[in-house]
């Protein structure tokens, strides 16, 4: 279902409830305002007119005895008035007895009025004064007995009527409470499910913006829903396949370049290592400094060359490593006497510190010297003229605390080990600020300082260098020379390996 019809069928649900209830609560307060009307209009004047009947019958009765007794004709005249008072008094009741019970009563009090009335005309046609009939008291009595209980019907009647309303307005509060509990409950419901409905492709598409962004273009979403969230998730596939072909495109791009570039630059190397040589013959002072400058640029294209060839392999998973026993310290003496020329011409001193005891490790020694030489290199790149780089090696039992808790997991992953090898390569350059010194072991992430730094390349080094590191098992991490005012300790560790015979081989996961 769309999501608007879904939104907008969830809200009607809700509208048509609101409006059951409303309609409920009118129909009841209609019907309690019709029982108010009837208890004040008919039921209270009802219960009037019976005592007023008492009044008239009284009335009635007293002038009856002194008609009788006294024999004037003036009583007989005022009973007559009080005869006609009863009988409209009767009338009004006949009208506003309303209830079953009310009737029966008061058609028993008409029939005995009216017998009261023939017997009290015979009477009145002989009238001896001084005796009073007993016939008269007879009917008399009736009469008080049958006013009392028509005026005992009316005023049962006002207590049905007052419970019937009270029994409404009762039943009205609970439907109102149960149909407020009950929306409330659907409201709920329905809200829940709208918010889901939308809160998790839009979790799902949130996940895959967040893949795209870190460069994983091969990340899909689920389109097989029936909603805008499905066309949505449609056309960010086509984005991630279009933006996967691209990269591809850009991977192939690179790695054929670099390739067809390696061979001619090979060639031009050659060739200045002829003329300075003075094979073809010989060179003034100043042609042999030009071609020396002209090496060592050629020199920084080829090891830029390198290391886009090298992500190129990364970056499509088949950099292959083959790990043999090796000694660390050879490696990094290595190292330091391969640049050291390159430190002097900055009047750099290259201190080692370095153990006595062998550091044994299993690794790819090419690929380790690839590291160590890179960090070595950018040292010197950025330390002033005239300072101190400072390469020490040792080993630990347990990993250390300054290291970062990413790497933790990975070195700890498969058991533990017999200790580990450690390399600081510490200088007093511009140091790296904490905000990048995760992002420098990142593709193409450089720190601005100023101007660039002669000699900085693409930023790819650390990238390869942190790869290499993961295939080893070991760590790569980068601390601020503490010892120093300023510059950075970058750290390598490795894990102390049993001096094992043989070649394993190991490939590096894909970038
Ligand atoms: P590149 O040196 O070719 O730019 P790297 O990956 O080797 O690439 O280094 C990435 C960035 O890390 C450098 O551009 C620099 O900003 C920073 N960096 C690396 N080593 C050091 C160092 N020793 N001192 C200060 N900054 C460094």
């Amino acid at each position: 279902m769309r999501i608007a019809t879904k939104i907008i069928s969830g809200y009607a649900i809700l509208i048509a409830l609101m409006a059951a209830v409303l309609v409920y609560q009118v129909a009841s307060i209609h019907h309690m305002q019709s029982i108010n009307k009837n208890l004040s209009g008919l039921n209270f004047s009802a219960a009037r007119t019976s005592i007023q009947l008492m009044r008239d019958r009284d009335l009635v009765e007293e002038y009856t005895k002194k008609s009788f007794i006294v024999g004037d004709p003036d009583y007989v005249e005022k009973l007559r008035e009080f005869k006609e008072g009863f009988a409209s008094s009767l009338q009004d009741m006949q009208y506003l007895g309303r209830s079953e019970r009310e009737q029966v009563e008061i058609n028993r009090l008409v029939q005995f009025w009216e017998e009261f009335s023939q017997a009290l005309a015979r009477e009145l046609a002989v009238l001896t004064p001084g005796t009073m009939p007993s016939e008269l008291d007879q009917h008399l009595e009736r009469l008080r007995a049958q006013v009392q209980t028509v005026h005992q019907v009316s005023l049962r009647t006002i207590e049905a009527e007052v419970g019937k309303a009270a029994d409404t307005g009762a039943k009205a509060e609970w439907i109102s409470w149960s149909a407020a509990a009950i929306a409330l409950v659907v409201s709920f419901l329905v809200s829940f499910f709208i918010v889901r409905s939308i809160s998790e492709p839009l979790h799902h598409l949130t996940e895959g913006t967040r893949a795209v962004a870190e460069g994983k273009f091969y990340y899909r979403l689920d389109a097989s829903r029936n909603d805008e969230f499905a066309l949505l998730a449609k056309d960010f596939n086509t984005m991630t396949a279009r933006l996967n072909e691209l990269d591809q495109m850009k991977k192939d791009f690179v790695s054929h370049v670099s390739h067809e570039l390696k061979g001619p630059l090979a060639s031009m190397q050659e060739t200045t290592h002829m003329l300075l040589e003075e094979i073809p013959g010989s060179l003034t002072e100043k042609q042999k400094r030009l071609l020396d400058l002209n090496l060592l640029s050629s020199k920084r294209l080829s090891s830029m060359l390198e290391n886009l060839l090298d992500m190129s392999r990364l970056e499509a998973g088949v950099m292959e490593y083959e790990l043999t026993t090796q000694e660390l310290v050879v490696l990094i003496q290595t190292v330091v006497s391969q640049l050291e020329p390159q430190a002097l011409e900055k009047t750099i001193r290259v201190e080692p510190d370095l153990p006595a005891k062998p550091l044994i490790v299993e690794c790819d020694g090419d690929r380790i010297i690839q590291v160590l030489s890179n960090l070595l290199g950018n040292a010197i790149k950025f330390s002033p003229p005239g300072s101190v780089i400072k390469v020490r090696a040792f080993s630990v039992a347990a990993l250390p605390e300054t290291m970062p808790a990413s790497w933790r997991e990975k070195v700890t992953e498969d058991g533990d080990s017999a200790g580990f090898a450690l390399v600081a390569v510490s200088d007093s350059g511009p140091g790296v600020p904490d905000a990048h010194k995760e992002k420098i072991f990142e593709k193409f992430h450089q720190v601005k300082q100023g101007k660039k730094i002669s000699g900085q390349g693409v930023g790819l080094g650390l990238a390869i260098c942190r790869t290499i590191m993961e295939a080893h098992r070991g760590a790569i991490w980068v601390e601020d020379n503490s010892n120093h005012g300023s510059g950075s300790v970058f750290w390598l560790l490795l894990r102390l390996g049993s001096s094992q015979e043989g070649v394993t081989h190991r490939t590096s996961s894909p970038l």
